[in-house]
């Protein structure tokens, strides 16, 4: 599925583009940013909206601040930068909720493929990869299949493979396929776990007692209240427990790994403040961030000694992620836009 720009006049795409960004804005003034988010997340969702972006070339050069590139060769050549600057990757092959079991194989050999570029060119990288990618809404068989191909050629090559999570629906599945891996004899996965959801301290227990490499974020998709804390203090709030329970004696004491993954300085010092009073030293965990947010940020922790690895996507199908991205920080928005009245 490509969201390449494709050939439309500007300016019969720039006014209802406009209009609508112009609006979200108003309705920002007269509800406040919980109200963005929300809209924009739907946004992310809808393909009317997907096509009247993806259609507007300006979109996808403000989008490339978040994307490596279209092509598995800029995704190396980023991750080579990154770890140039001393940072580790995780890849990303954009795509998700594919519609075919054909699109989903077509994904898995895109994601093999890649698997040996890396190999190849000797870049320190691992590899995120969602499950609705492969199928994972059509049939779990067949996205169990496509994982596992995934799972054993980065086995054969020591490579990890990191399942990224997606909104809640499908949380018990992607888990649910991460334990059927580990009983397979698969342990170089690992899965995310989200601050947002109500679940994720009885899931962090459980993975606790597997000893598994765990990426803790905030949650990224739009979540009703009775799954998700609807306020930012609580998610916040959440994540440092979850990140003290990651980074415990006891976690450790079962060789659990963590990827604190987060922008937000308050979650970074907390993890810095509990690391330090409990003597754990940085080699036992890792902090992940976003290709191209927060890039000095990267950098600092780097000099400080802290592990640092940076999640890269590259491919044309970059609309719903570069939609979560606006969705995270209102600033990125008015950059669209400025943009698009400047183009
Ligand atoms: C490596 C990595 C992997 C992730 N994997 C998943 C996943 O599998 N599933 C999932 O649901 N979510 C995932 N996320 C996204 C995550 O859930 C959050 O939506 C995202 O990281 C924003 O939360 P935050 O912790 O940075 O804090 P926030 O409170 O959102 O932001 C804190 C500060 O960080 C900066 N910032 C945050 N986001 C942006 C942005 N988009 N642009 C510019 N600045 C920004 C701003 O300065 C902001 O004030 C991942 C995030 C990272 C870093």
């Amino acid at each position: 599925m490509s969201h390449l720009p494709q050939k439309t006049p500007r300016r019969v795409m720039r006014l209802p583009l406009l209009l609508a960004l112009l609006s979200t804005a108003v309705l920002l003034f007269l509800y406040g940013e919980k109200w963005l988010r929300a809209a924009l997340l739907y946004l992310a969702g809808a393909g009317w909206a997907r096509q009247l972006v993806t259609s507007f070339p300006p979109a996808w050069y403000v989008a490339s601040r978040f994307v490596s590139g279209n092509t598995r060769e800029d995704a190396i050549a980023a991750a080579r930068a990154l770890n140039e600057k001393g940072m580790q990757v995780t890849l990303d092959y954009l795509g998700e909720s594919v519609s075919t079991a054909e699109e989903a194989r077509a994904a898995r050999d895109e994601i093999l493929g890649v698997l040996d570029t890396i190999h190849e060119s000797g870049v320190s990288s691992n590899f995120s990869v969602k499950l609705t990618q492969l199928g994972l809404k059509l049939d779990p068989e067949l996205c169990y299949e496509n994982l596992c191909a995934i799972v054993e050629r980065a086995r054969q090559l020591g490579n990890f493979v990191r399942i990224d999570m997606e909104d809640s629906p499908t949380v018990d599945q992607t888990l649910a396929l991460f334990y059927r891996l580990r009983e397979a004899g698969y342990d170089n996965t690992g899965v995310v776990i989200q601050a947002y959801l109500y679940r994720s301290e009885a899931d962090v227990r459980r993975l606790i007692d597997e000893g598994a490499s765990v990426r803790l974020c905030k949650g990224a998709y739009m979540e009703p209240p009775d799954v998700a804390f609807p306020a930012k203090d609580d998610v916040d709030a959440n994540f440092v427990r979850l990140m003290q329970l990651l980074l415990s004696d006891e976690a450790r004491s079962h060789e659990l790994y963590a990827g604190i993954a987060t922008h937000d300085d308050k979650m970074i010092n907390a993890t810095i403040d509990f690391a330090r009073q409990n003597r754990i030293t940085p080699e036992k965990f890792e902090f992940q961030m976003l290709y191209g947010i927060r890039r000095e940020a990267q950098e600092a922790l780097v000099r400080q000694g802290y592990r640092v690895r940076i999640y890269v996507p590259y491919g044309t199908a970059w609309y719903p992620y570069f939609m979560r991205r606006l969705a995270e920080r209102p600033a990125n928005l008015w950059f669209f836009l400025a943009n698009l009245v400047r183009r």
